[in-house]
């Protein structure tokens, strides 16, 4: 009985009595050096499953191996990287009333698509009308529960208007405080790390600059998308070839202290036209969960002294 079923919902399709669902986004594949959403996501869904490790969006050693154990326990490879076996087993289905790290991680993801949620693990209103109207949006059943198909559409899928956004450095980091303070002499901002990784805040082609040891911005890169240029200065050393496409989270380099620098930090800038635009408020957004305000719409005063 069942193989004539199938054999009837295949005929159907071909001969398009029936309208195939639109094919799921494939999920990611996050492992070991990965940073960004997907990456939080999945230590919050670590957590829920009683792993205790930081839930800070930076795939390191303790989330390889906690991905490991869980992998062994579900009776998985246990590669420690995080795709599409692991994710369906490691997701948790939540819906209104719950509270719990899983609720963290499906508001990390709504908030990649614009819902501006707050990451607090409390399935309320605001969270049930987001996934909502998420569902709505992708053609899915429209009840705010988040089961497998609206967890797969949520962490595969990319956000129209751009696509997802990274912190320029790792989030363990520097703490919030450091991505609002005011740069010296125009809009920018100045992040003192030294020698880490940067990363694609956004996705785009990327440049090398090369304006040598001592002068200018030194050793950085711009990446360029939609006519807006994200500009990194002083590194000390670049990740990826001039013209190359990145990423949002690919690494591009390391941080330095070369260029016309008084001391190691990244140097940071949003400019359009030539026009430098404040990245404080664009920052700020990326690492409380936010979509970032439009570049566009970014002040070009009262970020500096
Ligand atoms: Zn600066």
């Amino acid at each position: 009985m069942r193989i004539l079923v199938t054999a009837l919902i295949a005929l159907s399709v071909l001969i398009g009595l029936v309208s195939p669902a639109q094919a799921a986004p494939a999920w990611p594949n996050v492992k070991i050096g990965a940073n960004g959403p997907a990456v939080l996501s999945a230590q919050h869904l670590l957590r829920h499953r009683g792993y205790n490790i930081t839930a800070d969006g930076d795939f390191g050693s303790g989330t390889e191996t906690a991905v490991k154990q869980f992998q062994t326990a579900s009776g998985l490879t246990a590669d420690g990287e995080i795709g599409p076996l692991t994710w369906p087993k490691l997701i948790v289905s939540v819906q209104r009333g719950n509270n719990s790290e899983a609720v963290r991680a499906a508001q990390v993801q709504l908030n990649r698509y614009g819902y501006g949620l707050v990451v607090d693990g409390d399935f309320g209103g605001g969270t049930h009308t987001a996934a909502v109207a998420f569902q709505s949006a992708n053609s899915l059943e429209s009840n705010g529960v988040i089961g497998p198909i609206t967890w797969q559409a949520l962490v595969g899928g990319t956000p129209s208007g751009g696509g997802a956004f990274s912190l320029p450095l790792a989030r363990g980091d520097l703490p919030r405080s450091e991505y609002d303070d005011p740069h010296h002499d125009y809009p920018a901002i100045d992040l003192p790390v030294t020698n880490r990784p940067a990363y694609a805040v956004v996705s785009g082609t990327a440049y090398r600059i090369n304006d040598g040891a001592t002068t200018g911005c030194g050793y950085g890169m711009k990446i360029i998308t939609g006519g807006v240029e994200y500009q990194y200065c002083h590194f000390s050393s670049q990740a990826v070839a001039n013209g190359q496409a990145v990423r949002a989270g690919d690494r591009i380099g390391t941080t330095g202290n070369t260029g016309n620098s008084t001391g190691p930090h990244l140097h940071f800038a949003i400019k359009i036209n030539g026009a430098r635009h404040c990245p404080q408020n664009f920052l700020l957004a990326i690492y409380d969960g936010r979509t970032p305000p439009a570049p566009s719409s970014l002040p070009k005063t009262g970020c500096f002294y």
